[in-house]
């Protein structure tokens, strides 16, 4: 089958929210995922409370937490000296007192399975190459199976951009790979054996060249996330360990914490690393999660927005097509689909009013986090001054804890 009511390009939490949300309420869903699931990503992979709820809407709590995750109840801010401030999760989260440390590898299959199991079709090893549009509408998207290398069309009246912070559909190469050659950030990130002392913390270290983390996750590993500046990748010529001994390993507690260290499997790294709000509409396409905005990483709000916006966009799209469809609390809405809608040919008139629903919702849920994210990041995150911010906010618990409310959502939805 080639026709769908809608698609989702790209397997992330905000693909795979999307996806188990449109299926659930009955309506014909495809997902491109171009990777093989599962499947490592550079991430600090710390999942926070806020995403407790949108979780538990999906059905998935329960495997997440069973599936190895580790509880988190302290967040430690480490300067380059050693000196350190910890801030209990429940101070600056209302959504419980703990949060989740849970490998990509994992947490992305779950949500994965689940979107399957509601009845969404989840095509792996298929890169979605362009959208494709007839008269001025989008009606599908052109892609390569990447397993026999065949080019495909799929076609629906709405698709939705879940391919990430690096979408080819939705995102300017301009805005993929700007700003300053040499300023550029980048990031790395390892699963590691044989680190001391870390427990129910995740513990971030400043360093003069950026900043980076270390956190529990699954089976007695250590997750090690660094941003660091383009130059000091370059000077490293990408080695991992290079990098380490150059920059994290300059802070005095992180040095102690990795003396003993070994990295299992490889290192995987990302970049250069744009940061902020994009449109919530590119040529009739609809991006969610990082595809539509990516907020700075030292916020640990990334995984929330992706799965929030996989949510309310898919509710919008809900909302305009059947508003008995939705119901209050947990997913079990039904749209009574017998064929896909777009061969009624009405969704191309409804997609403005999804787009505008979408963005309200957007606004008044990331609008400010996002915005704050934003001043921080012209104020004082640069590789060159970030050691210096780290040294204030480990003195300074209130103007610490403040800053971490702010850009985080404070009554989750
Ligand atoms: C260094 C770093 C650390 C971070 N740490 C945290 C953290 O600790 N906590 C947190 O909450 N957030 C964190 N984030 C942010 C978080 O990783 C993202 O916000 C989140 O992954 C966004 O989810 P998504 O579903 O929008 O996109 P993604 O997770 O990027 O998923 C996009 C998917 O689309 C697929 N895809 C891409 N292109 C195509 C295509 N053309 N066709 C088909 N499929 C395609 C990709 O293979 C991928 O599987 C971090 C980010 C970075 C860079």
């Amino acid at each position: 089958m080639n026709h769908y009511d809608a698609i989702i390009v790209g397997g992330g939490p905000a693909g795979s929210a999307a996806a188990t949300v449109l299926a659930e309420a009955g309506l014909s869903v495809i997902l491109l995922e171009e990777k093989r699931m599962p499947r490592h990503k550079v991430c600090g992979e710390f999942i926070t409370p806020e995403c407790f709820p949108t979780l538990r809407r999906l059905g998935v709590f329960e495997s997440i937490r069973t599936a190895g995750a580790q509880e988190i109840t302290q967040l430690r801010l480490n300067d380059v000296n050693g000196r350190m401030l910890q801030v209990p999760i429940a101070d600056i989260s209302r959504d419980s007192t703990w949060a989740i440390g849970l490998s990509r590898y994992r947490f992305d299959q779950i949500l994965l399975d689940r979107a399957r199991a509601a009845g969404a079709v989840c095509l792996e090893g298929f890169a979605v190459k362009r959208s494709v549009s007839e008269n001025g509408a989008i009606c599908g998207v052109e892609g390569m199976s990447l397993i026999d290398g065949k080019m495909r069309v799929f076609q629906a009246p709405i698709v939705f951009d879940a391919s990430g912070r690096n979408s080819r559909l939705t995102v300017s190469r301009d805005e993929r790979v700007g700003g300053r050659h040499g300023r550029r950030l980048y990031a790395l990130k390892a699963h590691l054996t044989g680190v001391t002392g870390i427990q129910d913390q995740v513990e971030l270290y400043f360093f003069p060249e950026g900043y980076g983390g270390l956190s529990r996750v699954e089976d007695d590993f250590v997750n090690l996330c660094l941003i660091i500046s383009e130059r000091t990748l370059k000077e490293s010529a990408g080695e991992g360990l290079k990098i380490v001994r150059r920059t994290v390993m300059k802070n005095k507690l992180a040095r102690a914490r990795l003396a003993q260290a070994e990295v299992s499997g490889k290192w995987l790294s990302a970049g250069p690393l744009t940061f902020g709000r994009r449109s919530l509409s590119e040529n009739g396409v609809i991006p969610i999660g990082d595809a539509g905005g990516m907020i700075d990483p030292f916020t640990g709000t990334g995984m929330q927005i992706a799965l929030r916006t996989g949510e309310m966009a898919a509710q919008s799209l809900i909302e305009c097509v059947k508003p008995s469809a939705i119901a209050d609390g947990p997913i079990h809405g039904s749209v009574e689909a017998s064929e896909p809608y777009m061969q009624s040919g009405g969704w191309h008139r409804t997609l403005p009013e999804v787009l505008a629903r979408y963005r309200s919702k957007y606004q008044q849920e990331f609008g400010k986090p996002m915005a704050v994210a934003r001043m921080l990041r012209q104020a004082v995150f640069s590789p060159r001054s970030v050691e210096l911010v780290g040294r204030i906010l480990v003195r300074s618990p209130r103007l610490a804890r403040r800053m971490l409310r702010a850009t985080r959502v404070q009554k989750s939805s």
